[in-house]
């Protein structure tokens, strides 16, 4: 028998293994699941639902724990372009918020590049005469020439 760590009850260990296995096939005993916890079913099995875990990042290795992961991943991956979207959902592999955010950035610097003009400065919309106006009058400045060419911009004057 042993005893849970977080109820206090006894159980039988290898009950529970081969119930937890059934439900999750995850080991109950994997010590790495629960931060060295020995947990009975039902203590597990609260855990697991709860996002109260921890797993290892299939792709950097590192060990993080759940539901902490799975909430940095939703306040962040907003700066991607992405809402209302599960960390899982980035890859078939167990991963990292942090991997997780890796690949969001990358997937959304490529739809960056292949619809340039959903993105598109503001600052970027002025025409090239207008262009060449303020950067002759600021001095040809070269903060000042809007995303055109120098000789774009010598030829619009
Ligand atoms: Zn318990
Ligand atoms: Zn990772």
């Amino acid at each position: 028998m042993a005893t849970c760590d977080c109820c206090g009850k006894r159980f039988n260990a290898a009950k529970a293994e081969e119930d937890f296995e059934g439900a999750y096939g995850m080991f109950l005993s994997d010590s790495m699941l629960f931060d060295n916890k020995c947990l009975c079913y039902e203590c597990a099995t609260e855990a697991m639902e709860s996002h109260d875990y921890y797993e290892n990042c299939e792709k950097c290795g590192r060990r993080f724990h759940v539901c902490d992961d799975d909430e940095q991943f939703e306040n962040e991956c907003g700066d991607y372009g992405l809402v209302n979207t599960p960390r899982s959902y980035m890859s078939n592999l167990i991963i990292c918020a942090d991997c997780a955010l890796q690949i969001a950035s990358e997937r959304y610097e490529e739809y960056q590049r292949e619809h340039p003009e959903y993105f598109e400065d503001d600052d970027n919309g002025i025409d090239v005469y207008e262009a060449a106006m303020i950067w002759a009058s600021s001095g040809k400045d070269e903060d000042n020439m809007f995303g055109y060419s120098r000789e774009e911009l010598e030829d619009a004057l």
